[in-house]
């Protein structure tokens, strides 16, 4: 029995990107059944984002063989237990947090939080690309009729930037910046946009900042930044110790530091008596609810397409884990199934 309550079927085989061990590859494995209280999902789309290569280069539970790779998928549900709230035939996209929804912190609504939580695509649970995967019902968050599943698929990354804005407490009036050069870090900024318009963009990369431009936000390069320290709230998506020190010397003395960055590089060397003299702030932020960044794809607030810098078949996807993190890669979209 695997984590996240499926039991694998030994009669019939499915593709799947697999890394083990610093590799990536596609893989025949056993396809899953459908446990109890779980739903069967046929996965139509995936993404490959640096997230994925940090996987693949060793973030998550320790492992003892390969993981399947994919933090973000949307299919249609094809098997559900009789009197589920997610029907057969529904399109979804799967909430990569698996929780119990029995410990105290899922009793006490923090079941992202949860005490026996997988992560989907990261620990031990079966990631998104692949061409079936079995989740909760908990973890399916409803694709409303007229939103693209090739827009849908970016609920997850859009969730955990809304996650970090919150976090920040972005108002009208905060000066702040997203530092970073990924997807995460553009879709921040595009979120804290809404609520600042003055909101930046700082990026190390020609590329990040050419996107920032066509998007139509404020930008900078991290060269040109100066050491002022002169902000209130830096949203760091890279989870590296450069990018932490560096949003460490961009804030001003009693601001925010919001690591949201999930780095296989852990753990990382900064200068902490910066933040006890400066009395910086930090808060940490993972992943958020999907409703709220599904209803955001729903009504064009936010328009990933420029994001998808290519589309690949699943056979082909092994290729884009390796790229993942190259300038100018945000987001390869992979497209597992029919739809
Ligand atoms: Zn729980």
């Amino acid at each position: 029995m695997e984590p996240n309550g499926e039991v694998r079927a030994m009669n019939s085989t499915m593709q799947a990107l697999c890394a083990a061990r610093g590799a990536v590859a596609l893989e025949a494995i056993a396809r899953p059944v459908r446990g109890a209280g779980s739903v069967l999902v046929r996965v139509t789309h995936a993404l490959v984002t640096p997230l994925e290569r940090e996987v693949m280069r060793g973030l998550g539970a320790p492992s003892e063989g390969a993981r399947i790779v994919g933090t973000s998928c949307v299919g249609v549900v094809e098997e559900a237990p009789a009197g589920c709230a997610v029907a057969r035939g529904a399109r979804v996209a799967v909430h990569p947090v698996l929780s119990c929804g029995a410990c105290e912190r899922c009793r006490g609504g923090l079941a992202l939080h949860c005490a026996a939580r997988a992560i989907v695509g990261i620990d031990a649970a079966s990631g998104g690309c692949a061409e079936w995967i079995a989740v909760p019902p908990s973890a399916c968050a409803p694709i409303p009729a007229g939103l693209d599943e090739a827009a849908a698929v970016f609920a997850v990354h859009l969730a955990r930037a809304t996650e970090a804005v919150r976090r920040g407490g972005v108002d009208r009036k905060t000066f702040a910046s997203v530092l970073g050069d990924d997807l995460l870090a553009v879709l921040t900024c595009l979120v804290a946009c809404e609520e600042n318009p003055l909101a930046r963009l700082v990026a190390t990369r020609e590329e990040t900042l050419k996107v920032a431009e066509q998007f139509g936000i404020r930008h900078r390069a991290l060269a040109e930044t100066g050491r002022r320290g002169d902000q209130e709230l830096v949203i760091d998506t890279t989870g590296s110790a450069e990018s932490i020190e560096a949003a460490t010397r961009m804030v001003r003395p009693r601001g925010h530091v919001v690591v949201a960055g999930l780095s296989a590089r852990a753990p990382v060397a900064v200068d902490l008596s910066r933040l006890a003299l400066d009395e910086i702030e930090v808060h940490g932020s993972g992943f958020g609810p999907l409703a709220g960044a599904i209803e955001r794809l729903a009504r064009r607030a936010v328009d990933p397409a420029p994001l998808v810098t290519r589309r690949l078949g699943l056979a082909e996807s092994a290729k884009a884990v390796l790229s993942a993190a190259d300038a100018g890669q945000f987001a390869t979209l992979v497209q597992v199934g029919r739809p």
